[in-house]
Order: structure tokens, then C-alpha cells, then sequence
């Protein structure tokens, strides 16, 4: 995989058919089917692969069901069916996962309805499901979840979705669409559009972020899939002028230890204050809660926690889990994002819970598609829609490539870390696998980190772990990441900063009850080897890291 600095310099020596503005999941999305599809793509990330919202999920692939009860009927429909999809392409980071959906005698809706409800949802999925559902009795659901309160319970149906590593998902779509020949610059900004006579853009003026060195980049075709920034870039061709096209809102999540709070499968919670559903969500030694939804102004990339989100989560789940109550000291991290909500026309007053999910792919009157809304999920879908009006596009002004374009088979090409994983989706024996190809010089618990993290291709750090022991060893003592983890991240996986490993390579930021401070200089050291950075670089990019942190707790600073 070339380096960074290699795809920096890769960029704009060829006349592009795509380029891609933003490298979340649907920049990443987009780059893969386009450069499948025989499209000479480039795809230009401001900051880190999946640094946007494309790291703040809820970190489901799911349908939504809350939004059969908004009637968002095709939305359901398209989400069960990329379900379905990112299970088979993604089975090593797309993962069953139980929800649990109490009704209480209070509750507005019966039991039964409830369960109608969950028989529709398997319905519009054609009953393609992760598993079937069952309603369980109180007693029932006790003894399935014994820290929520049954009190007042009249039972819960137990329905299936997918949970999964956003992050990853974005960085592996990125990874398959760079192998297929895409051009994917991460730390470098879009900071200006160019245009021809005729007014249409026919390039940017792309910064290296790192280095503030500039070029320009010329595409037959410019995507913004900027998602939270899509005014923002927009604004770059109104002469600054402000666009609004969006109504950002603001989630947020906290996350804890699942001592303190331990539940098996996630748990739909109704907010005491509000009624607003939120989820307690099981991740291996944690557990996390959210998601909070309010309206957001300003920079996104500040978006950060406060002390009213914070609190709000921890009330819903003391509310719920009584036996097993969470304070302000118990949170080991928080993540916050901006969902890419499309502006309702005349509807202002619409509650934020309340704004379609449903996405939009617009083309402007200067030729710049962009793609707003929508969700994880749906990603895969998105992307292709956006990469037809593009080919539709270079169609109209006869610029299609002279070689025929191919189907990009983004539904059935496994992404890189599944390829040639098991049929029957047994992650241990791929952790077996890899442990065995190790030599047996990492822990058991480090090899199904990594077979759970990066599938097959955990099998590329094992070999590197054989050819340099010392990689065996664990980032922080008594964790599972090991510090192979930081080469393959620098060395196949574009990463470039202390952050983009310990956040997005590896999830120490969210995980460690120290959130990884206590390496951050040991990461910064080796990355340095790799990388080649002077003394100033190395701290600089250490602190930056601690800053991220930093941010991460400023709802600390309002106590
Ligand atoms: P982003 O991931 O934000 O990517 C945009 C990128 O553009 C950023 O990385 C940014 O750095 C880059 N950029 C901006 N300006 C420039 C520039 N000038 N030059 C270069 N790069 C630039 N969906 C689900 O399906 N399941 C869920 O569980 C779920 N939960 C969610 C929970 C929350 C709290 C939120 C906020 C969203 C959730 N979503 C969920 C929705 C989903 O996360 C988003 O729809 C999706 O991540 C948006 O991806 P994106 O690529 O459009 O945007």
C-alpha cells in the first residue's frame, strides 16, 4: 500500500474521471465503486479516514426500527437489505446483536402491538434477519438482562440487528478502493474550487494539511461528501457566501466499564425526561450509552460532549439499571458527532429526533454532486447512486473513459478483511489462526482482538509479528493491543498520526481507562521510526493527541 506521502504525490498527476471531497464512510464508499467500476478516482480527507461522523456512530448497521413508527417505510426496507449486504461482504466487522425493547404497563403501545411491529420489521427484510425475534415475558427478560429493572414490565420483544466498527468500515472500503487503483490522501484539504468558463468546476486546489504545501487537482467530475462540512465546501464556490443545506444535530455517547454496567445484549431505554429512545449498547469490556440528539451550530470539527449530555445519559441509564447505578466518575470517554440531516423544507420546527434520515444526492448548477443525509447503513447504496450520476454525467459531456466501465459488485466483492474468511463467520478460528501463525507470541485475548478487528487480514500482523518479535509486545501492559498493530496502521492502513492510531487504528482512546495517555508517547516513538519524524514532529503529534483527549473531556471542566 503506497504511504501517505506517496499517494500526496500521486495526487493530480492524472486528469481524474472522480474526485472525492471527504474521506468518511461515504467518500470511502463512493472512491471503491467508482475505481471498481474502471473511473480513474481520488479521494482528498482533510484529517484522518472516518475522523467526522463516520467515528461518532451508535455503531449499528440496522434498520431503524423507530422508523417504521415515523412511516419512513422505503428507509426500513433499504437498511434491512444493506444489512443483509454489509453481513456478507463485511461478516468479520458486521456483527448479530440482540435489542432488547421493554414495554411497560405505562407504555403507549401494547405488547402485542410491539411484537406486530418487530413481525413488519422481519417482513420488510424479506425475513432475511440476523436471527428471529422473540417476545419474552417479565421473567423472561430478567433472567436475559438481571441488572435492568423489570418493575412495572409487561415483557419485551428481543429483536436482531448488526453491530459494527465504523471506523473500520470506513478504513476497509478506503483500503479496497486504493488496491483497486484509487488515489486516497488523507490530511489533505480541498481549500478552493476551479472552474472553467463556463462556470463549471473542474478541479480543486487540494492542501497538504501536514505541510501546507498546495496543488491543483483537476476531475471531469468533484463529489462533496463532506458530511457535517457540506455547507461548509459548498460555501467555497458562493464566494464564501453560506450554504444550508443541512440541519446538523449533535449526538453523543458515553462509555463505562460493563462491571459497572453489565448488559448482554443492547437495551432500548426510554428517557425519563423526555421519552426520547436511547440504547445501552454491550462492547466487550464496555459498555456505551446513547444517543443524545440536539441541534448544532458551529465548527464541526469542535463538536465535543458537555456536562447536559453527559448527565442526560447517565439519568436514563440510572433510571433503567438501578440496582447498578453510574456517576460522572465512572465515564471512561465520550465521542460526539454531527448526523448529516438534510434541512426540512419549511419545517423548522420539526424536533430534531424528528428530521428525515433519508438522503439526497444533488447536482449543482457548477456540476458538483453532493451526497447529504442518510446513514452508515445505507452507505454502500449511496455511493453506487452517487457514482451513476457521475458516469451519467461524463456520459452528457462525452468523457467517459474510452474502456468500457465494469460492474463494480460493491454487494458481493467481500471488503479486504473478509476475503477468504470462514463460511460459517467463526471469528475464533480466525483468531486461532492467527495466534497459530504467530508463533504463538501473542495472547489468545490479542489474537481475537485482532481477527474480531481487521478479519483475515490479522494474519498480515502475525507474519509481521514472526519477523519481528518485539511487535508482540502489548501497547499498554495488560491490554491486547500490540504493537504490530502500529506498523500495519502506518504501513497498509494510511494512518499518520498518534490520534489516527490510538483512535481509529486501534480503540484505545475509548477503551483504556486512561484513554491510552500513558503511550502516547511510545506510540509517537515508533511511529517516528516509521515515519521518519524529527523530535519536534514526534511531540508535536503526541500532544496533538493529548488535546484530542482533552477535548474528548472538556464537559469535565464545567463541574
Ligand atoms: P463524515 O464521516 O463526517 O465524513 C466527512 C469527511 O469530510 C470528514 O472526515 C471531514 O474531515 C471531511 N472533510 C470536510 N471538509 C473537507 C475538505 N474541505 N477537504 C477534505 N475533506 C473534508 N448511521 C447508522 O447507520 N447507524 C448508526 O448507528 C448511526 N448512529 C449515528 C449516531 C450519531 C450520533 C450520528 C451523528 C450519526 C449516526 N449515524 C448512524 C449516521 C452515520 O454515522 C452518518 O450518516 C455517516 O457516518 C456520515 O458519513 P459521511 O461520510 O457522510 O460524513
Amino acid at each position: 500500500m503506497p504511504t501517505r506521502q506517496q499517494m500526496w504525490e500521486k495526487l493530480g498527476q492524472e486528469h481524474l474521471d472522480v474526485l472525492i471531497i471527504g474521506g468518511g464512510i461515504n467518500g470511502a464508499g463512493i472512491a471503491r465503486d467508482a475505481q471498481r467500476r474502471g473511473l480513474r478516482a481520488a479521494l482528498v480527507e482533510m484529517n484522518d479516514l472516518a475522523s467526522g461522523t463516520s467515528s461518532a456512530s451508535s455503531k449499528l448497521v440496522h434498520g431503524g426500527i423507530r422508523y417504521l413508527e415515523q412511516l419512513e417505510f422505503s428507509l426500513v426496507f433499504e437498511s434491512v437489505s444493506e444489512r443483509r449486504i454489509l453481513m456478507d461482504i463485511a461478516p468479520h466487522l458486521v456483527n448479530p446483536l440482540g435489542f432488547l425493547f421493554p414495554v411497560y404497563k405505562t407504555s403507549r403501545r401494547a405488547l402485542t402491538t410491539v411484537s406486530a411491529g418487530m413481525w413488519l420489521y422481519e417482513g420488510l427484510s424479506l425475513f432475511r434477519v440476523p436471527k428471529r425475534h422473540k417476545t419474552l415475558k417479565r421473567d423472561e427478560v430478567k433472567k436475559a438482562e438481571p441488572a435492568l429493572d423489570v418493575s412495572n414490565m409487561k415483557g419485551a420483544p428481543l429483536y436482531y440487528d448488526c453491530s459494527t466498527d465504523d471506523a473500520r468500515l470506513t478504513i476497509e472500503s478506503a483500503i479496497d478502493a486504493a488496491e483497486s487503483g484509487a488515489v486516497i490522501a488523507s490530511w489533505v484539504k480541498a481549500t478552493k474550487f476551479l472552474h472553467n468558463e463556463q462556470g463549471r468546476v473542474t478541479g480543486i486546489v487540494a492542501q497538504n494539511v501536514r505541510t501546507g504545501e498546495t496543488k491543483e487537482v483537476h476531475a471531469h467530475t468533484i463529489v462533496n461528501a463532506t458530511g457535517p462540512w457540506t455547507d461548509r465546501v459548498l460555501a467555497l464556490d458562493h464566494g464564501g457566501d453560506p450554504s444550508d443545506l443541512l440541519r446538523p444535530t449533535k449526538g453523543v455517547h458515553i462509555v463505562v466499564s460493563n462491571e459497572k454496567l453489565p448488559v448482554n445484549n443492547a437495551v432500548v431505554c426510554f428517557h425519563p425526561s423526555d421519552g426520547r429512545v436511547l440504547f445501552a449498547i454491550p462492547w466487550g469490556e464496555q459498555t456505551y450509552l446513547g444517543t443524545t440528539d440536539t441541534d448544532y451550530i458551529g465548527d464541526p470539527g469542535e463538536v465535543c460532549a458537555t456536562l447536559d449530555d453527559v448527565d442526560y445519559l447517565i439519568d436514563v441509564s440510572n433510571h433503567h439499571f438501578p440496582e447498578f447505578l453510574i456517576s460522572r466518575d465512572d465515564v471512561i470517554s465520550t465521542w460526539a458527532g454531527l448526523r448529516p440531516l438534510i434541512r426540512p423544507v419549511n419545517q423548522n420546527n420539526v424536533d430534531e429526533s424528528a428530521v428525515s434520515r433519508e438522503h439526497q444526492i444533488l447536482v449543482g448548477k457548477d456540476g458538483v454532486i453532493t451526497i447529504a443525509g442518510g446513514k452508515l447503513t445505507t452507505y454502500r447504496k449511496m455511493s453506487k447512486e452517487v457514482v451513476d450520476t457521475a458516469v451519467k454525467l461524463l456520459r452528457l459531456s462525452n468523457q467517459l473513459p474510452s474502456k468500457p466501465l465494469v460492474d463494480a459488485h460493491t454487494d458481493r466483492a467481500p471488503l479486504p478483511g473478509a476475503r477468504d474468511w470462514p463460511a460459517n463467520d467463526d471469528h475464533q478460528q480466525v483468531a486461532d489462526m492467527i495466534l497459530d501463525q504467530s508463533n504463538n507470541l501473542i495472547s489468545p485475548k490479542s489474537a481475537k482482538l485482532l481477527a474480531n478487528t481487521y478479519g483475515m487480514r490479522g494474519l498480515m500482523i502475525a507474519k509481521m509479528i514472526v519477523e519481528r518479535p518485539v511487535l508482540a509486545t502489548p501497547i499498554i501492559e495488560g491490554r491486547a493491543e500490540v504493537m504490530a498493530q502500529i506498523d500495519h496502521g502506518v504501513l497498509n492502513e494510511f494512518a499518520a498520526s498518534v490520534t489516527d492510531v490510538m483512535e481509529r487504528r486501534t480503540q484505545i482512546f475509548y477503551r483504556d481507562s486512561d484513554q491510552g495517555l500513558g503511550a502516547a508517547e511510545k506510540v509517537g516513538a515508533r511511529m517516528a521510526e516509521l515515519l521518519g519524524w524529527d523530535d519536534t514532529t514526534r511531540a508535536a503529534m503526541v500532544k496533538e493527541y493529548h488535546d484530542v483527549v482533552a477535548r474528548s473531556r472538556a464537559w469535565q471542566n464545567e463541574i
